[in-house]
């Protein structure tokens, strides 16, 4: 079996593995000259700069797994334990309450006492404890409406909105709960209250203190693609970069099949004329964008305090949140140096569309009123990510249905963020499965909740 991958994103580069792993001859082409596509580290004057993603969450299997399979079991690396959380809101940060998932927290306790939200604002979410039930149909509905009804509008606003949608790009109220949280259909169906359920679900026995379910690697995730691309050549993949695959390579029969792992757009542009049906469907999905802006600056220049951990927004800010990255991993800059990064989705509106100058200004002031930070940074960065992120919106589920449906008498597949999870454990899983289907082999990677 000949396969042909295009796109050497983390995806791609997955798909590539498994593939020879499998016996299939492969051959991978991406059309710019660097492997990993938004997984992308920069090691320039001894800092360590993620332009995309900085972690992966251990409880989706997939990115952890496929790191110890290379031997980067060792590098794996957790949170900084001393790190803890800030949540922005009334112009106040304060810490996210101790054992908070996505949602809610574990335990009830720091959910009580927490100061993100008023004493109006838990009452309303305690009506969630006497409240019928929502989803009586099987379906889709916005994450913000079924939250509004069983938790109240708070608890959407000051952690849903921020923490779930920060992760897709969009706003709650548009992003789907079976295809983003299907978690929370199940929990509904089960315990009806979801802090019944979040109770019920809580991890047993003694917990690590503010344990963060995210890792990165030592070196960043960078790591990872040059792990999976060192070992997928040396298997024997050819990997071309620098190539755009055009559509009319769909139809040559110099490969049985095809692995589409370039991306919503490109896979839509691919099979325009080929499949059009999942074509217009891909269009659709409507595509967010986001800027990471990375600045570094000396110790000197940064105020102590809880700033100085990071934080996310749930109030109007030109950023949707600062992650300190020195104080969230080690050894991503010399002694004595910070290291920074904004993000500012285009949810934000016009200061996310601004030019750099002006968005680099907007950001240095907001870190000046918050973080006390002085001066200016030594070094910067903008990265755009313009039109690239998927949004799972109401229906998703039914449109990627759609979708494979089309593509399943054909020998090509799609996998990455397009369908079935934005995270990259989610893409390795898709790469996986998708390519055992072309294979005919049985994939051993469940479908999966797509949370990141
Ligand atoms: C700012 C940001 C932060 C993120 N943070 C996290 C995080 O912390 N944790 C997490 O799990 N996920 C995170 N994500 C999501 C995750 O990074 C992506 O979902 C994932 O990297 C997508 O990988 P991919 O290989 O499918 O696509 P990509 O990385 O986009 O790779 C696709 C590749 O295909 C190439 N290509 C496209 N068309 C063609 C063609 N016709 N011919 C040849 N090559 C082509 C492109 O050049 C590109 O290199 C983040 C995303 C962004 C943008």
């Amino acid at each position: 079996m000949k396969l042909l991958v295009i796109g050497g994103g983390l995806t791609g580069l997955a798909g590539a593995y498994e593939a020879v792993r499998l016996g299939a001859e492969v051959t991978l082409i991406e059309g710019s000259s660097r492997l990993g596509g938004k997984v992308w580290t920069e090691y320039t004057d001894n800092l360590v700069i993620e332009h995309g993603p900085d972690s992966v969450v251990s409880y989706r299997p997939e990115a952890l797994g496929l790191a110890r399979e290379l031997g980067l079991g060792d590098k794996i690396e957790e949170v900084a334990s001393s790190r803890v959380v800030y949540m922005r809101s009334g112009n106040k940060l304060r810490p996210l309450p101790a054992s908070m998932g996505i949602i809610l927290p574990a335990r009830l306790w720091p959910f009580v006492t927490t100061g993100i939200l008023s004493i109006p604002d838990k009452l309303r979410a305690g009506f969630d404890l006497v409240l019928p039930r929502k989803l009586t149909t099987g379906e889709d509905i916005s994450i913000g409406e079924f939250l509004k009804y069983r938790l109240g509008p708070a608890m959407v606003r000051k952690f849903a909105d921020p923490l779930v949608g920060g992760i897709y790009g969009a706003s709650v109220d548009d992003l789907s709960l079976d295809a983003v949280l299907p978690s929370l259909r199940h929990n509904e169906e089960k315990h009806r209250a979801l802090l019944l359920a979040a109770r019920a679900g809580r991890p047993r026995g003694p917990q690590k203190k503010g344990a963060s379910p995210f890792r990165s690697l030592q070196g960043g995730m960078g790591t990872l693609i040059d792990a999976v691309a060192g070992a997928t050549r040396s298997s024997g993949v050819t990997i071309i970069t620098g190539e755009m695959v055009e559509a009319s390579i769909l139809d040559s029969h110099e490969y049985d099949a095809v692995l589409l792992a370039g991306g919503v757009g490109s896979s839509a542009k691919l099979l325009a004329d080929r499949v059009p049906e999942a074509a217009t469907i891909l269009g659709q999905i409507p595509m967010s964008s986001s800027t990471v802006v990375t600045l570094a600056y000396t110790e000197d220049q940064i105020g102590t305090g809880a700033a100085a951990h990071g934080w996310l927004e749930a109030q109007a800010a030109p950023v949707s949140g600062i992650t300190v990255s020195t104080a969230k991993w080690a050894e991503r800059a010399p002694e004595g140096q910070v290291l920074l990064r904004a993000f500012v989705p285009a949810r934000l509106g016009a200061i996310a569309s601004a030019p750099d100058d002006e968005l680099l200004t907007a950001i240095k002031t907001h870190l000046a009123q918050i973080m006390g930070v002085r001066g200016e940074p030594w070094l910067t960065r903008i990265t755009r990510w313009a039109g690239v992120m998927p949004s799972y919106t109401v229906g998703h589920l039914t449109r990627v249905a759609a979708i494979e449906k089309a593509l399943e008498s054909t020998p090509w597949r799609i996998a990455g963020s397009a369908l079935h999870g934005v995270g990259l454990p989610d893409c390795i899983g898709s790469a996986k499965r998708a390519v055992g289907a072309l294979l005919g082999v049985d994939s051993v990677v469940s479908s999966g909740d797509s949370r990141v």
